[in-house]
């Protein structure tokens, strides 16, 4: 099935005198289990792109199909309902809470969702235990290496079973060490079946998906499945 179909999408921001075309006419659709990268330069429109994907922000016009549902016809309850449970977000900075510990961390979506708390640890360290880190469910973020950190941010947004895993520059702050290691956990996402939207300026990290679009001048340029992708892995 088809879990993500954008058609025709345009994002105008009006700043004072000035509107900015962010996005001028972008379609393209992503099938369930797909891993594809979104690659383009600075101001491309790919931050723009990726929070229409996230419904954090709706398209100035064209039409939005996220895992059956039109998007533009949710009201703003739904829309946070989808963002919470229907797609789980990574960003660069990680944004976990320095508070918490790792499991409480990955089960706060969950707690928005009013699960029993039994029920939410259990899906929470089932969760660190797919990233690898059963054994720091306990240590908070400032006792974790920052690839640690980024497996940790994984393993909240998986923790809802989403439709889709949006990772916007994920390995953006990384060494290229911990990097390595982010990609290879997302490949084994992958691999298991996960569908995965990678945002990301850098080819090299791109490379790592099955399928590469390409976006400049907030339009799709190219869109090709990538070659040897073994080989950089
Ligand atoms: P990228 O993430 O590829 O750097 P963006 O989506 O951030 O690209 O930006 C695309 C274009 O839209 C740029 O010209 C940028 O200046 C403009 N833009 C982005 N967000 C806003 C905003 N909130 N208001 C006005 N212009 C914006
Ligand atoms: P990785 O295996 O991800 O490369 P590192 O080599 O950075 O991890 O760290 C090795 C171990 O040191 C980690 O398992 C982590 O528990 C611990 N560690 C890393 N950074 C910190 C830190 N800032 N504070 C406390 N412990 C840390």
């Amino acid at each position: 099935p088809v879990i993500v179909e954008l058609h025709d999408v345009i994002k105008s921001y009006n700043t004072g005198a000035a509107q900015v075309q962010a996005l001028r006419g972008v379609s393209l659709s992503v099938t369930a289990g797909e891993y594809v990268a979104i690659i383009g330069p600075s101001g491309s429109g790919k931050s723009t792109l990726m929070h229409i994907l996230g419904c954090l922000d709706v398209a100035t016009s064209g039409s939005y199909l996220l895992d059956g549902d039109s998007v533009e016809e949710l009201s703003e309850d739904d829309l946070a309902q989808v963002r919470n449970r229907r797609i789980g977000f990574v960003f660069q900075q990680f944004h976990l809470l320095p508070t918490l510990t790792a499991w409480r961390n990955v089960e706060l979506p969950l707690c928005y969702a009013g699960m029993p708390k039994a029920e939410r640890k259990r899906r929470a360290l089932a969760a660190l235990e797919q990233v690898g880190l059963a054994d720091r469910a306990d240590h908070r973020p400032n006792e974790l290496s920052g690839g640690q950190q980024q497996r940790v941010a994984i393993a909240r947004a998986l923790v809802t079973d989403p439709a889709i895993i949006l990772a916007d520059e994920p390995t953006g702050n990384l060494d290229s060490h911990s990097s390595d290691e982010v990609l290879r956990l997302l490949d084994g996402l992958h691999r298991s079946g996960r569908t995965i939207l990678l945002i990301t300026h850098e080819a090299d990290v791109a490379e790592a998906a099955g399928r590469v679009i390409q976006v400049r001048d907030g339009k799709v340029v190219d869109d090709h499945e990538a070659a040897d992708r073994d080989h950089h892995l």
